[in-house]
């Protein structure tokens, strides 16, 4: 947690992962009515686990670290937020790394939204999909989680955060962008 405020994320949070909120349909939504970043990397649906093995996958791990940026609507509406969910990616990335580092194995990183426009736009293809090589950029992209079927507003409200979702670039209201990290260690203390 003192590494993630290090790397300049707003909060960060610990819980257990049996209160992951997984929605089957929160990932259909990314196939229908659709998201631009649908089957255009390995880090999105339909090539991720999707809900129903990601919940088997988390029995594997006692925790979820979560971390947020609050950031102004006015940035999230614009094309700033390709900046900001990049930080997003590289922060998941490196808390993953870190926590892998020092002792939690099998730590795993996730960020939201897809990768291919943050870190591969000069690229006609995901390297992996395209079947080329391994991922240009491991140690800054990091998978979706809502391709897992993770509704991060419910999650955020139930390790206490409260954001704004009514989108106004005109006041000082902010949204939120976040990332986690599955951890396997009941040692680590909880936040909520
Ligand atoms: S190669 Fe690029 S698009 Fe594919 S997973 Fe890696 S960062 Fe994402």
């Amino acid at each position: 947690m003192q590494y993630a405020l290090e790397l300049g994320v707003s909060d960060v949070r610990i819980t257990d992962v049996a209160k992951i909120p997984i929605d089957n349909q929160f990932a259909q939504y990314c196939r229908e009515p659709g998201c631009p970043s649908f089957n255009r990397s390995k880090s999105c649906p339909p090539h991720v686990m999707g809900p129903d093995r990601f919940r088997e996958f988390i029995k594997g791990f006692d925790r979820i670290l979560v971390f947020k940026f609050d950031i102004p609507w006015s940035v999230l509406l614009s094309n700033d937020r390709i900046e900001v969910n990049r930080v997003v990616h590289e922060t998941a990335a490196n808390l993953e790394i870190h926590a892998l580092a020092n002792g939690f194995e099998k730590a795993v990183g996730y960020a939201g939204g897809g990768c291919k426009d943050l870190f591969c736009d000069h690229h006609p293809e995901c390297r992996v999909l395209s079947g080329d090589g391994v991922c240009r950029h491991p140690s800054q992209s990091r998978e979706s989680m809502s391709g897992m079927g993770v509704d991060f507003t419910r999650l955020a409200k139930i390790v206490g955060w409260d954001f704004s979702q009514s989108p106004n670039p005109k006041d000082s209201s902010t949204g939120l962008m976040a990332g986690s990290v599955l951890l396997r260690s009941s040692k680590i203390r909880l936040t909520h």
